[in-house]
């Protein structure tokens, strides 16, 4: 059999052997973190103890991070949540932000970048009701581009709006500091950086507004989202933001890997095309698209030959589609519909890049 080469982190990371070892150690607890006796208690010892980690990651209040089920609650959460007279969505936004219904819901616009459009969120907050709720990520799924949150933020607050940034793919590959940010509300998920999947939280400034709570029935995570804990996820959660810091002298290698590659496919097929090429982008994702050639094409072909990459975002490639960030950015069906993302982790060797390089310009029709 060919050995696996797994180059589609940004849908999900392998877990990390401390986090696996974190996460053994506490199979053995049987206590419900809200009882009050001794198994009870050491639950929520655990529980605690990550909320802490996560907090100290990405500098935000550990009293107002809520654990949720991952990512796609959480944003639910905000976006059904938060009491605001209208939310401005970034056009690029993961499905979970940019699906969801809204009673006054407005698109903020991309550049051909995927950067938004920074007059175009001035002219918006001029005119929409306030507090406007703008939701953006910080570092975009499929092209990993990196948006300037701290200069959204500053016009954000002028309007009199909130800012809420999805930092699920930005959490161990750039620094993630909501107090320098501004930011109001962030979205965090543990599987993006060696954690578990089905764990993630959403946390907000002490001064920014509660959401209502999403579920209901349940007095956990002080009210604000009924449900026993996940502490086994939790658990795993917190260990891998303990040690998310470690990774970040290995990006530098990783970018470096992944320009050679880009390189090398360049200087064989002239007409690539490199979607956000220009724009402040994490180290370890790439997207690119060749016209009439399809992702799902693509797709199966570099399976075949021993790759996992990806079309897009994982949640929609059970059905391939056409990326709706790559057509947000002003591109056409052909190139929405040919591209693919490649995102490799901390132990993705050089190797693994130029080999994917060599199969993809021989599989090339
Ligand atoms: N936001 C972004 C930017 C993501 O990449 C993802 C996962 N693809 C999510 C939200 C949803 O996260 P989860 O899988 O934890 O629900």
């Amino acid at each position: 059999m060919t050995q696996r080469i797994y180059l589609d982190y940004n849908a999900t990371t392998p877990l990390k052997a401390c986090v696996v070892q974190a996460m053994q150690a506490v199979f053995g607890i049987t206590g419900n973190a809200s009882s009050v006796h001794t198994e009870g208690r050491a639950a929520r010892k655990h529980i605690e103890t990550a909320r802490q980690h996560i907090a100290t990651l990405a500098n935000t209040p550990a009293k107002e991070l809520v654990f949720t089920s991952g990512a796609t609650e959480a944003n639910n959460a905000i976006v059904q949540g938060v009491p605001c007279a209208a939310w401005l969505v970034e056009s690029t936004a993961h499905a979970s932000l940019i699906d969801q219904p809204h009673h006054n819901k407005h698109i903020l616009p991309v550049q051909k970048n995927g950067l938004v459009d920074l007059s175009a969120l001035e002219q918006l907050l001029q005119t929409l009701p306030q507090p406007c709720l703008v939701s953006v990520l910080a570092v975009n799924n499929e092209t990993g581009v990196i948006q300037p949150i701290s200069d959204i933020a500053q016009i954000v607050h002028a309007h009199g709006g909130l800012l809420y940034v999805d930092s699920v793919q930005a959490l161990g590959k750039i620094v993630v500091d909501m107090q320098a940010w501004a930011a109001d509300y962030m979205v965090l998920s543990a599987h993006k950086m060696g954690g578990p999947c089905g764990v993630g939280a959403w946390v907000k400034t002490t001064k920014a507004p509660d959401p209502k709570s999403l579920l209901h029935g349940g007095g956990q995570e002080r009210r604000k989202r009924a449900g026993t804990e996940n502490m086994l996820g939790i658990v795993g959660f917190g260990a891998a933001a303990a040690i998310a810091l470690n990774d970040m002298p290995t990006w530098q290698a990783q970018q470096n890997y992944r320009d050679n590659f880009v390189a090398t496919l360049k200087q064989a097929v002239p007409e690539l095309i490199l979607l956000a090429e220009d724009a402040p982008r994490v180290a370890n994702t790439v997207q690119l698209a060749l016209p009439n050639w399809l992702a799902e094409k693509q797709l199966i072909g570099l399976d075949l030959a021993g790759f996992a990459v990806s079309s897009g975002s994982a949640c929609a490639s059970g059905s391939i589609k056409a990326s709706h960030v790559i057509k947000a950015m002003g591109f056409d069906d052909n190139v929405a519909q040919c591209a693919i993302r490649i995102s490799s982790g901390w132990d993705t060797s050089e190797n693994d890049w130029q080999k994917l390089a060599d199969t993809w310009i021989r599989l090339k029709p």
